[in-house]
């Protein structure tokens, strides 16, 4: 497995530490709004990673973090947390705000097939953990205090710009912020922030009562579950100046190693000509998608069609081309129901041979799904059910859920319900009418003893 390292800016072989067995550590959500399809990019590409790794005969440990304390809304240190700014926003503690955002997190990652990672780890329970951390890396020379807490002296470690590829010149010329005089170096950033008694979330440490800056909940949860060496560490482009930049160098102070192997960045989703975001106002969720009566997988399928590395386009007309796309897949299960296995094995080793070197190649998804639909022209073509078997072999990586039925859109469960209250109140002129518009969108509702049922027309 060959995999592109931000770090090298090379594709390196994956050599992982313990043969056999791939760590990763993922960042995960700030649980203080719903995570957007452009957030779910960055989670579908980590979640490929690891079903490719699976899929190639690796065990994979993989951590993922639930961030619900420390992550400001900026960059200074002296921003509001952005889990309190949702607590004020609708009424209620940062902590329901973090468990009811982590919840529709994991239903909205579970309709897109995500795997619910090895372990997932919340930063309000480490808290102990983030402190041992600080005091190593202030142990080992790293930090000095100005009024807003303990500071990351950036200077200490030489190597800080490498991730990020960083001039610091430009970065102090660049800042957005206003230069706090109290820092050495613009870069120079916060452990533990203190001297805030407008922070409802508080705890004691060797430095006073106060709250860990953003970054040092990664270093701490990723060591402390997959060790001071492992091989993966994801998140999205937007990660790599700033929270990766500084992960690594307090990685670096409090072990002194290269704690992380590979760092692997996906590109984003882009609405128009800029990035889907939070601040940027123009967020579709999931939720969003499925109104649109388009299933989450397409959405899913739709990711698979541009390498990680490459800026991919929301549009309605790629979105729909993917539920197409998918619709195809599935096809192919209903047409091998009539058919046998074919005898010649030797076209489905030569297909099952490139598309296992097309995602060993850096997850060069566009190539595999190349690959999956030659699988699928050929086997219907032979009207060879090994055809359909090896595609859901190969569903094992795509995780489209292809063995399963489509489920029917919202909007068009919506008119079943409607059709079933216009029958309860026998009104059946607007049952009829209600069942030739679900028929007009593709789908036959059917009565059972159980109530109505919806089957793809
Ligand atoms: P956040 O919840 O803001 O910390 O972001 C969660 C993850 O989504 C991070 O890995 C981000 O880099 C990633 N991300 C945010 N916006 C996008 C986008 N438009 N496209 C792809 N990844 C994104
Ligand atoms: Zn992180």
């Amino acid at each position: 497995m060959k995999v592109f390292n931000t770090l090298t800016r090379k594709k390196e072989e994956l050599v992982p530490v313990e043969p056999g067995r791939v760590k990763i550590y993922t960042c995960g959500p700030t649980v203080y709004w719903f995570a957007h399809v452009g957030n779910f990019r960055a989670y579908v590409f980590a979640d490929t990673l690891r079903r490719v790794l699976e899929y190639l005969g690796f065990e994979v440990r993989h951590v993922m973090n639930i961030t619900d304390v420390g992550h400001l809304t900026t960059d200074d240190d002296l921003g509001e947390d952005k889990l309190e700014a949702g607590a004020k926003r609708e009424g209620r503690t940062p902590q329901e705000i973090a468990r009811f955002y982590e919840e529709a997190f994991f239903r909205d990652a579970e309709r897109l097939n995500i795997l619910k990672p090895t372990v997932v780890c919340r930063a309000t329970e480490h808290i102990p953990d983030m402190i041992e951390l600080i005091k190593r890396i202030e142990k080992n020379g790293f930090t000095y205090r100005t009024s807003v807490g303990l500071i990351f002296d950036t200077s200490r470690y030489p190597d800080y710009w490498r991730l990020g590829r960083l001039n610091l010149e430009e970065q102090r010329a660049g800042a957005r912020v206003e230069v706090d005089p109290e820092r050495r170096n613009p870069s120079d950033f916060a452990l533990w922030i203190t001297n805030q008694p407008k922070h409802l979330m508080q705890w004691d440490s060797p430095w006073g009562r106060g709250f860990p800056g953003w970054h040092i909940e990664c270093s701490a949860m990723s060591m402390c579950y997959l060790g001071e060496e492992f091989d993966i560490h994801t998140g999205g482009i937007d990660h790599i100046p700033v929270h990766h930049t500084n992960e690594r160098a307090q990685n670096f102070a409090a072990t002194g190693k290269e704690v992380v192997h590979y760092w692997m960045h996906n590109a984003f989703l882009q609405l128009g000509d800029s990035r889907m975001g939070k601040s940027e106002g123009n967020i579709i969720t999931i939720s969003t998608l499925m109104e649109q009566g388009v299933e989450p997988l397409a959405f899913r399928y739709l990711c698979h069609t541009a390498h990680y590395r490459m800026p991919l386009n929301f549009t309605s007309e790629a979105l729909v081309a993917a539920q197409h796309g998918l619709r195809g897949l599935r096809e192919l299960g209903l047409n091998a129901q009539n058919w046998s296995a074919g005898a010649d094995r030797v076209w489905l080793d030569t297909l099952r041979k490139d598309f296992q070197s097309a995602v060993a190649d850096d997850l060069n998804m566009p190539q595999a799904m190349a690959v999956v639909w030659e699988l699928v022209r050929e086997g219907n073509r032979r009207q060879d059910r090994n055809a359909w078997e090896l595609l859901l072999e190969f569903d094992r990586v795509l995780g489209l859920r292809l063995g399963v039925a489509e489920d029917a859109p919202l909007p068009v469960r919506r008119l079943a319900e409607e059709r079933e209250a216009a029958r309860r109140a026998k009104d059946w002129v607007k049952a009829d009418q209600l069942r030739k518009e679900i028929f007009s969108q593709g789908w036959i509702v059917e009565d059972t003893r159980d109530g109505w049922r919806l089957k793809r027309a």
